[in-house]
């Protein structure tokens, strides 16, 4: 993948890396393969502020002197480093496909902003840590990522890649997508009415599955230009192979319960994310009217 041919420039990146974390941090408001416990929390009706401590856009006031000078000091670096430059084109590019697609179909579109920490930061949906995973929070449009959480995909999710990493991202801002496109909203109504917990678990696949076919869309749309190889893909679907629910919960508790699955198994991410970028038509994402078993 030649990422450094997609357009840069139109990230919204805040890079608050080299922050010093948030005094007390770890609490973990997400989980490897992109689980948000904030929006999770958010379906069932509870505010994630009070749950985290977060407050909302409070960051600036809490942000002690010593960590607004580190900011500052990564900030003037920051336009020569790699994974920075990485990140701001992956941005760029997301939030230019999906205008894209939103324009054509008359609607418009808020470009998603993202969120570079190390350790811990605090966002709209509450305390972010290296523990979370990557996120998006629906309160402030941002996706969170901690820049070493791409050197745990590599140890322990399948190996790394370029363009596996990319999958993570548009996977987030697939998120993003569905806010702006008020799914979000559909979603959390429909699991705040859930007769069950498998119900609303079932509601929450359908979204994610969905955010995988939305990161393979954008896939599609700049396969020519960042050159986007076979050995690429196979990183993607490697990745998506280590983050289904089925194989996480081998390798964590040793049994799989496909009732508690929030994501859905490795079959089915590989499944919708190559359905996305594949025909690299959203319309061909619709996770929601489809029989649960045959997704
Ligand atoms: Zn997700």
């Amino acid at each position: 993948m030649d990422w450094k041919n997609l357009p840069s420039g139109g990230g919204g990146i805040e890079d608050r890396r080299g922050g010093g974390g948030v005094p007390g941090g770890g609490i973990a408001i997400g989980g490897i393969g992109g689980l948000i416990i904030a929006l999770v929390a958010m379906f069932f009706g509870i505010d994630p502020g009070a749950i985290l401590g977060g407050g909302d856009g409070g960051q600036t006031q809490t942000q002690t002197q010593s960590q607004a000078q580190a900011q500052a000091q990564s900030q003037s670096s920051a336009a020569t480093d790699e994974s920075y430059q990485f990140m701001d084109r992956i941005m760029t590019s997301t939030n230019q496909v999906w205008g894209g697609i939103f324009k054509q179909a008359g609607r418009t579109y808020t470009p998603a902003r993202l969120v570079l920490y190390t350790r811990g930061t605090q966002g709209g949906c509450g305390v972010a840590s290296s523990a979370s995973g990557p996120f998006y929070c629906p309160l402030d449009n941002k996706v969170y990522i901690d820049t070493n959480f791409f050197a745990t995909m590599q140890r322990q999710l399948g190996g790394g890649g370029d363009f596996a990493y990319s999958y993570v991202v548009a996977h987030e801002v697939g998120h993003h997508v569905q806010n702006e496109l008020g799914i979000a909203d559909q979603v959390e109504r429909e699991q705040r009415s859930a007769r069950s917990e498998a119900q609303a678990n079932q509601a929450s696949v359908r979204l994610e599955l969905q955010a995988d076919c939305f990161a393979g869309v954008w896939g599609n749309r700049v396969k020519d230009q960042a050159k986007i190889t076979q050995a690429d893909v196979q990183n993607a679907i490697n990745t998506a192979q280590a983050i289904g629910d089925d194989n996480l919960q081998r390798q964590g508790a040793g049994r799989v319960v496909p009732d508690s699955f929030t994501h859905g198994s490795s079959q089915q991410r590989i499944k919708w994310f190559t359905t996305g970028f594949q025909t690299g038509d959203p319309n061909k994402c619709d996770t929601f009217n489809q029989n649960y078993n045959q997704l």
